[in-house]
C-alpha cells in the first residue's frame, strides 16, 4: 500500500507524524528517507510527540541509536548516516530494538538495506521548490 500527503509547513509535517505515531504498535519499524534539510528531524519530533515523549528529540549524531522511554511505548531512533557497515548494527544489538517492544525509526535506512525487517513502513520526504519553499511531499509505503 502506498499513499501521499502534501504539507505546507513544519507544523503540518509534525502533525502528520504525530497521527502516525498514535497508530503505531510495538515492533513497528519506520524508515525515513530524504535529503539533508528536507524535514526528517521535524518528522521524528512529531513521532516522539505522538508517543507522548516530552523530552526534545534531535538527531543522534554520535551514537547510532537514541532510546526514549517516557512515551506510551519505547521509541528507538536510529540515524545510520555515519555507519561504517552493518556489523556496527550487530554491535548495538539492533534486533532487540527492531523486533522489540517499541517503535523503531531509522534515518538513512537505505545504508543498511540488507538487515531491514521484511515488514516495515517506508516514509520518503521530498521538496518541490515550484510549489514553494515550505512544501513537502510525504510518501508512505507499507512493505511486507
Ligand atoms: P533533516 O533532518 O531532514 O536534515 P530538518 O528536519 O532538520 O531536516 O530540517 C527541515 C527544515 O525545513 C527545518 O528548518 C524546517 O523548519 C523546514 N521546513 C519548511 N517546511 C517544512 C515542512 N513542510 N515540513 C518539514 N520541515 C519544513
Ligand atoms: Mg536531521
Amino acid at each position: 500500500m502506498e499513499y501521499r500527503v502534501e504539507t505546507f509547513s513544519p507544523s503540518e509535517t509534525k502533525e502528520f507524524a504525530r497521527e502516525m505515531a498514535q497508530k503505531a504498535k510495538p515492533s513497528d519499524v519506520i524508515t525515513l528517507i530524504g535529503d539533508l534539510g528536507v524535514g526528517k528531524t521535524v518528522f521524528t519530533q512529531g513521532i516522539a510527540e505522538g508517543l507522548g515523549i516530552k523530552e526534545p528529540v534531535s538527531s543522534p549524531t554520535f551514537t547510532i541509536v537514541q532510546v526514549y522511554d517516557e512515551g506510551r511505548m519505547p521509541f528507538y531512533h536510529f540515524d545510520v548516516y555515519r555507519i561504517g557497515g552493518v556489523e556496527e548494527m550487530d554491535e548495538v544489538g539492533y534486533e532487540d530494538y527492531f523486533y522489540g517492544d517499541g517503535l523503531t525509526m531509522i534515518e538513512w535506512a537505505n545504508l543498511i538495506e540488507e538487515i531491514l525487517p521484511k515488514k516495515r513502513t517506508e516514509v520518503t520526504i521530498e521538496k518541490n521548490l515550484e510549489k514553494g519553499f515550505d512544501y513537502r511531499l510525504i510518501t508512505v509505503k507499507t512493505i511486507e
